[in-house]
């Protein structure tokens, strides 16, 4: 997914409640087109004269909307900026950027809430529009999702509905084959595509399938012949 502001202020918003105990002041946020950076906070410096402390005010939190990233990835890219946020109104000196004192409320983050933060996004740049490989399914018959209602299962009779594969590359060939097995599919035709509608869909490691209405489907072009699958 592409941030938003909505997204990136609902963000804030949880994880402050959820991480940071609410100590947190919501910042301004804004969005930006920036290649270099995916999340940097700014703030204005107002020197202290007269032996007074110096003062940072007007905290800003922005993101990158250049990047197409799953969305846990971007709330890590956020909860980093709100951790140089923390040590900043907190007056907490680290040694650089990415000192000790941020590395030791990373880590404990990563640890206690499940979280992938890092201190470089480096080489993300390639993520940009993602890869993804997509199998789209013929169903042959309706398909239940596990604990369905009757209702659900009704209105999946109604639509047309395909079976969606959504895979890295590696993982194209086995999951055709455990597909086919699985499933009542008539036939699957395979895409390579960059395309943002497929970064919602965290790429599947095991036998199973998204099922979507057709008509949400974007039009794919770019179709590659991997008849092997
Ligand atoms: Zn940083």
């Amino acid at each position: 997914m592409i941030a938003s502001a909505e997204f990136v202020k609902e963000a804030f918003v949880r994880f402050n409640a959820e991480i940071f105990s609410g100590q947190l002041p919501v910042p301004h946020i804004q969005l930006s087109r920036a290649r270099s950076f995916l999340g940097k906070l700014k703030y204005k410096v107002t020197p202290g004269a007269f032996g007074r402390k110096t003062v940072c005010s007007d905290y800003t939190l922005i993101i990158s909307t250049l990047y197409d990233l799953p969305q846990a990835e971007l709330e890590d890219v956020v909860i980093h900026e709100m951790i140089h946020y923390l040590l900043m109104i907190r007056g907490i000196e680290d040694s650089s950027a990415h000192g000790p004192q941020f590395r030791s409320y990373m880590n404990a983050i990563n640890e206690r809430f499940g979280r992938n933060i890092t201190v470089s996004h480096k080489g993300r740049a390639a993520d940009t529009g993602r890869m993804h490989y997509v199998g789209i399914c013929e169903l042959n018959g309706v398909v239940k999702p596990v604990g369905a209602s009757v209702d659900k299962v009704r209105k999946l009779q109604q639509e047309d509905m395909v079976g969606l594969i959504v895979c890295s590359k590696d993982m194209a060939p086995r999951l055709s084959a455990g597909v086919r097995k699985a499933f009542p599919v008539d036939k699957i035709d395979w895409y390579v595509t960059n395309h943002h509608y497929f970064s919602k869909f965290p790429h599947l490691r095991t036998v199973k399938m998204y099922l979507v209405p057709r008509t949400e489907l974007p039009t794919l072009t770019g179709r590659n012949d991997l008849g092997g699958y």
